[in-house]
């Protein structure tokens, strides 16, 4: 069931334009169609000729055999009978089935359920992973309060904060932050001016704008402290830092940004501490290391969780029938972590001697290098590869050998290169690249005075 490549009659000015239609929505067979769904980015059609955007009325199958889900929808405005509906909707069924080995067709696929709304189908699909219509409905809230917040002139945004102050939350502070940045990045400076006073007066009014105003300036000064211990750390330093902590807020700072030194031995001599103690100076105590475990146990928790949904990324990725396209899909999303869990799993792949998952590893490791680089602009690919070469005679030698490369674009991400590797690992790299330069730089104005 791939997409089918059509032609359509475009909603806004009816000229005819070339459109991709996805009917089948099968999680098995492309994951990552279930968040271009949920992103509204399936079926999104953008008109060429005048600019028309949204998103294109047709029957929707959705299918996750992991979760037994089988969803229909039909939106109302394709003005379908029923025979018609159920006309498409069986032949679209019919291909999710076909595509199952036999083992795999369940009773589930014969009883198909409904969406009515394009809205309602969302919300089925977020509910199988646990998101409630509630939990939906608290951030369409919250969506709205951050938006009325923006909306608003400055007398009264203050009103509705002292208004709705039990309302504003971490998450609103965090919208409104998002916004913020969004509306930046897009270059809409009115907006991104009004949102930025919104978010402001939140931080200065709300209650929960102080808390994270004071958090902020906990998480300051506890940076300051760490840093000023790193020159001669140890483990009794940090445990007397942690144990004067003015208050609970401090040490919740401290394990923010120092959770990775707070290991076994750290609690054990922090507890040692509280049993000395006395009275209550020994309560004092007590309550940092409790603080301290929890904010530990959480911090713990979250890694974890990111490195589960991780592996979740890079299972879709291995099971992915076209391999191109999941990568394609993925790779805004493969970061430092995906590498060490990929890593990590061809390392016990060939401790295991899995011939078969060595061999997928290594081509998905070879394929999303390639395509990370294919993403990269061919000036930088150019010095990588110069970087790479065994001898500073053969990276000249490659460099005249692509001298219709060499331009001031090079010269400039060149420079650039030589300040990034200057600043973060002085030494042989460096050098390397400064001899290039100054032979690009001749180069590049010899190339100009000749017109090439
Ligand atoms: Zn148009």
């Amino acid at each position: 069931m791939p997409p089918i490549q059509t032609t359509i009659k475009c909603p806004s000015c009816g000229s005819p334009q070339p459109a991709i239609i996805e009917q089948v929505i099968d999680i098995a067979r492309d994951p990552g169609s279930k968040t271009r769904f949920l992103q509204g980015r399936l079926n999104f059609f953008q008109c060429p000729s005048c600019g028309f955007q949204g998103a294109l009325a047709t029957p929707l199958v959705y299918h996750d055999p992991v979760k037994e889900l089988l969803l229909t929808y039909v939106p109302a405005e394709m003005r379908l009978t029923s025979i018609e509906q159920e006309k498409m909707l069986g032949g679209l069924i019919q291909q999710v089935v076909n595509s199952l080995p036999a083992e795999s067709r369940k009773g589930y696929l014969l009883r198909p359920q409904t969406a009515l709304t394009h809205q309602g189908l969302m919300e089925r699909i977020l509910e199988a992973d646990g998101i409630t219509r509630e939990m939906l409905e608290a951030q369409r809230a919250k969506s709205k309060l951050a938006k009325e917040l923006i909306d608003a002139d400055a007398a009264a945004r203050q009103a509705l904060i002292a208004e709705q102050d039990q309302r504003i939350d971490a998450d609103v502070l965090a919208l409104l932050n998002a916004i913020v940045r969004s509306a930046s990045a897009q270059e809409d400076a009115a907006f991104a001016e009004k949102a930025a006073q919104a978010r402001d007066a939140v931080m200065q009014y709300s209650t929960a704008g102080k808390r994270a105003q004071a958090q902020k300036e906990e998480m300051e000064i506890a940076a300051r402290d760490l840093e000023a211990l790193g020159n001669q750390f140890n483990i009794d330093a940090l445990v007397t830092l942690v144990a004067s902590a003015p208050s609970l807020d401090r040490v919740t700072a401290l394990a923010a940004l120092g959770w990775q030194l707070m290991d076994y031995g750290f609690f054990q001599k922090l507890t040692e501490r509280v049993d000395r103690a006395a009275g209550s100076e020994r309560e004092r105590l007590g309550s940092i290391r409790d603080r301290a475990l929890v904010e530990i146990q959480r911090i713990q928790q979250a890694v974890q969780s990111e490195m589960n949904a991780t592996v979740g990324v890079l299972q879709s990725i291995l099971q992915a029938p076209d391999l191109d396209h999941a990568i394609e899909e993925y790779l805004p999303e493969l970061n430092d972590v995906f590498f060490a869990v990929l890593e990590a799993n061809l390392e016990s792949a060939r401790r295991n001697k899995q011939e078969a998952a060595i061999q997928r590893l290594e081509e998905v490791k070879t394929k999303i290098l390639a395509a990370l680089d294919q993403s990269l602009p061919p000036e930088l690919r150019l010095i990588r590869d110069l970087l790479g070469q065994e001898s500073d005679e053969q990276a000249e030698r490659m460099m005249a050998d692509h001298a219709g490369e060499i331009n001031d674009n090079f010269v400039a991400a060149l420079k650039a290169a030589v300040a990034d590797l200057e600043a973060n690992s002085p030494g042989a790299p460096s050098e390397r690249l400064k001899k290039l330069l100054a032979q690009a730089e001749k180069q590049a104005a010899l190339a100009r005075f000749t017109g090439k």
